[in-house]
């Protein structure tokens, strides 16, 4: 089975069975974010773009382009704050979303 598109006129036969990965990307096509409890905000002037929040991220949820990280991906960040722990510059900070 590979990735497909959903949407309304999708019957439940064609799609992923739960729990089941069958190809690369397959979260992209849900937000999971939507259960956040906590949610990191950026602090822009004191971030340094040293990357080190980027790869500990779980849900990759933190882009990057040309070298320098973007607003986090709120969609699918689940609030862990595990980039908050490891940013040297407290340039991310926790607070409650709503
Ligand atoms: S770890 Fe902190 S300073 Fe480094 S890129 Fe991430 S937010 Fe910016
Ligand atoms: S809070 Fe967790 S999921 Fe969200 S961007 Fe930070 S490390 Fe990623």
């Amino acid at each position: 089975m590979s990735k497909v598109n959903i949407n309304e006129s999708i019957t439940w036969k064609e799609i992923t069975p739960g729990g089941n990965i069958c190809a690369s990307g397959n979260s992209e096509e849900f937000k999971t974010g939507d259960w956040r409890v906590d949610k990191p905000v950026l602090i822009e002037e004191k971030c340094k773009h040293c990357l080190l929040c980027v790869p500990v991220c779980p849900d990759s949820s933190i882009p990057v382009k040309d070298g320098k990280r973007l607003e986090f991906d709120y969609d699918h960040c689940k609030g862990c704050g595990i980039c908050a722990k490891v940013c040297p510059f407290d340039a991310i900070e926790m607070v409650k979303d709503k």
